[in-house]
């Protein structure tokens, strides 16, 4: 008889490891309190789906930050490459975009899904929906059925993938952590990822400019450059630009109530080029005007540049000046439920170096609900696969060292 193997959590990181898990021969049920799995990973499809990132290992790594060592070894695993070639041995081709991003061809996550899920029942997998996980019940797993009724599940090893707590109505709701704090697991407070930021816009501006792409746009904080896009929202601003600086802000606004950025609106131009520019006589236009065709800002620059100081400093190489260094005063962050990922989560120093958690043995845990984030970029995804991808690789390590016969992972 295969030994038995809980997966709780239908995000890609549980799929994956019931993949992983269920190609070794065992027998897996994947338990989602949702009636279908793979919610979040259908919405990210919604936006392209960025599966992962071309860029030399060296690179893709530092994105993970603090979280680096767990994904060294995360990725070795499960590299951006082996994602990749696991796509395209679904039937998915994948590109890479100009930027180094890397998308399935269609650019969608529905036809990825259901080869996978398609792949996973003919593995065997056992899907278990609308079974909310409410806890332990000494061994065993309790959950929660659609109806009422509590169903206890005694497997041999258990892998938690519940996700964040962004998007809730999508599934990970981070109520997962109200029973690992019950049960000691340490925990980092779950912090909005990878999420817009608040600007007190004036009225005027919101309704003129709300929806509209600043670019390509520099932004500078903290010593740091990088030149983007950034979207302009009713409550403020989003966008990958500022995804890129994002937990540097977050950390500002909560260290010291905001994070004032920088913005050069003409990264094309030198101070100089743009003040000789500025210098060409305004004759009867509005500055707006002269700053649309001297200065070439776009009509959403100019409104910013007046957005950000209503008193422009009349002198060209003043407003130069101005114009390649625009402060703006980020006042929030923006909700978690409308957050990309999550910070925060099961803390590193609480697991194994095989993802299983010191304190419950047999219990392994991937994916978002552990304690790193990484900007956007295809970082999340890849983290999910390949975290899952050691944590299914561990859970065959333990079961073998618990003298369990088992088929090599
Ligand atoms: C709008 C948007 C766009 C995105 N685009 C991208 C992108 O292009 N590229 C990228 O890399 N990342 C992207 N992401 C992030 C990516 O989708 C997530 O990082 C990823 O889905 C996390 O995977 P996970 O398996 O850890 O958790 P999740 O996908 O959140 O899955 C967790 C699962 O656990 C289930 N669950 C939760 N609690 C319980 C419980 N108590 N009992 C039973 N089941 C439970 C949920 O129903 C869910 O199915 C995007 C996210 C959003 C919101």
């Amino acid at each position: 008889m295969p030994h038995t193997i809980a997966v709780i959590g239908g995000g890609p990181a549980g799929l994956r490891a019931a993949e992983v898990l269920a190609e070794a021969g065992y027998a897996v049920t994947l338990f989602d309190h949702k009636p279908t799995v793979g919610r979040k990973f259908l919405l990210a499809g919604r936006g392209g789906l960025n599966l992962t990132h071309s860029e030399p290992a060296a690179e893709f790594l530092k994105k993970y930050g603090a979280a680096q060592s767990l994904m060294a070894r995360a990725l070795a695993l499960f590299s951006p490459e082996e994602l990749r070639a696991w796509c395209h041995d679904l039937g998915i081709e994948t590109f890479v975009g100009s930027s180094g991003r890397v998308y399935p061809r269609d650019m969608k996550a529905t036809s990825l899904l259901r080869a996978w899920l398609k792949k996973l029942n003919r593995l065997g997998v056992t899907f278990a929906l609308r079974h909310a996980w409410t806890g332990w019940n000494g061994d065993a797993l309790s959950f929660q059925t659609a109806d009422g009724e509590m169903v206890a599940f005694k497997p041999d090893a258990t892998l938690i993938a519940l996700g964040g707590a962004s998007w809730p109505h999508l599934g990970s709701d981070g109520h997962w952590t109200g029973i690992f704090r019950a049960h000691n697991i340490p925990l980092a407070p779950l912090r909005p990822a990878n999420c817009g930021f608040v600007v007190q816009w004036s009225d005027v501006f919101r309704q003129r400019r709300a929806g509209e792409p600043l670019k390509p746009v520099t932004l500078t904080f903290a010593g740091r450059s990088q030149r983007g896009e950034i979207m302009i929202t009713q409550n403020g601003v989003e966008g990958s630009l500022i995804y890129a600086f994002g937990a540097a802000l977050r950390d500002e606004i909560e260290a010291r109530g905001k994070a004032v950025i920088t913005l050069d609106l003409r990264s094309d131009l030198t101070k100089g080029e743009l003040t000789t520019r500025l210098s060409r006589p305004r004759g009867s236009q509005s500055l707006a005007n002269h700053l649309r065709k001297a200065g070439g800002l776009s009509p959403l620059a100019a409104s910013l540049l007046r957005e950000g100081a209503r008193d422009l400093p009349p002198n060209a190489s003043r407003l130069a000046e101005r114009i390649k260094a625009m402060p703006l005063t980020l006042v929030a962050t923006g909700p978690i439920e409308r957050a990309i990922s999550t910070a925060g989560g099961v803390c590193l120093n609480a697991l194994t170096e095989d993802l299983m958690l010191k304190n419950k043995p047999g219990v392994f845990v991937a994916g978002e609900m552990l304690d790193w984030e990484a900007p956007t970029g295809g970082y999340l995804l890849q983290g999910c696969f390949s975290t899952a991808s050691l944590a299914a690789r561990g859970i065959g390590k333990w079961l073998i060292s618990q003298s369990i016969t088992v088929e090599n992972i």
